[in-house]
């Protein structure tokens, strides 16, 4: 039981589940230190919780797009309703970027 228990922490420890049903960011996880050396910023998808890292080219594309202003060094990261994982259309994906002071 605690083997179980221990593996669904490992893997679903960082995600909460909001009352909404959508998913909230791990604030200190979305702002460590990036794992890949070309990535800006990460983006968060509120819709199945999957947090990633993103490069200068996807951040600006999601800026560009989005009307969003986003600058390499921004302290913060960026939020969607939906990506890849969770199959829901790309042209219906809301973003945001969340700015941290
Ligand atoms: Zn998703």
């Amino acid at each position: 039981m605690s083997e179980d228990k221990d593996l669904a922490k490992k893997l679903f420890g960082k995600i909460k589940l909001k009352n909404t049903g959508g998913y909230v960011v791990d604030i200190a996880e979305a702002i460590s230190a990036f794992q890949n050396v070309d990535s800006v910023s990460r983006l968060f998808c509120k819709n199945c919780g999957t947090l990633r890292e993103i490069d200068m080219g996807e951040a600006l594309e999601i800026s560009a797009f989005n009307d969003i202003k986003f600058s390499r060094g921004d302290r913060g990261y960026f939020e969607s309703d939906g990506c890849e994982f969770c199959l829901k259309r790309p042209s219906a994906v809301n973003y945001e970027i969340v700015h941290l002071q």
